[in-house]
């Protein structure tokens, strides 16, 4: 009895084992497909947390105010952005240079303090 208990022991952790290994695969591949390259900050290897920010966008003399999901450092406060927003910021940037402007809100004026 004894030694059956031990056997089905060994088979059940063996296929725990199993189990855990499928699931941190498929952990891996679902992190894979969100496209979250950050694990820890960049800077200084603290925690990262999602978090919605303020970002200023600049492009020739024309600033624009966007929010956007970004990765936190809970240490430092260095963002990391995903590839697609650094994308999505040129793409902003380039519009405000040309001073294509109509979709966006006008806020006010921006003005420069020499
Ligand atoms: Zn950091």
């Amino acid at each position: 009895m004894a030694e059956y208990r031990i056997e089905f022991l060994k088979t059940a952790k063996k296929e725990l084992a199993k189990l855990l290994e499928k699931g941190f695969k498929l952990l891996i591949k679902y992190k894979l497909l969100l496209m979250m390259p950050f694990e820890k900050c960049l800077v200084c290897g603290g925690e990262l947390i999602e978090k919605k920010v303020t970002k200023l966008l600049r492009g020739g003399v024309n600033i624009a105010s966007i929010s956007v999901t970004a990765e936190v450092c809970l240490s430092c406060g260095e963002r990391l952005y995903s590839q697609e927003t650094v994308r999505h910021f040129a793409a902003l940037r380039a519009k405000l240079k040309r001073g294509e402007t109509q979709e966006f809100q006008l806020l006010g004026q921006s003005f420069e303090i020499v």
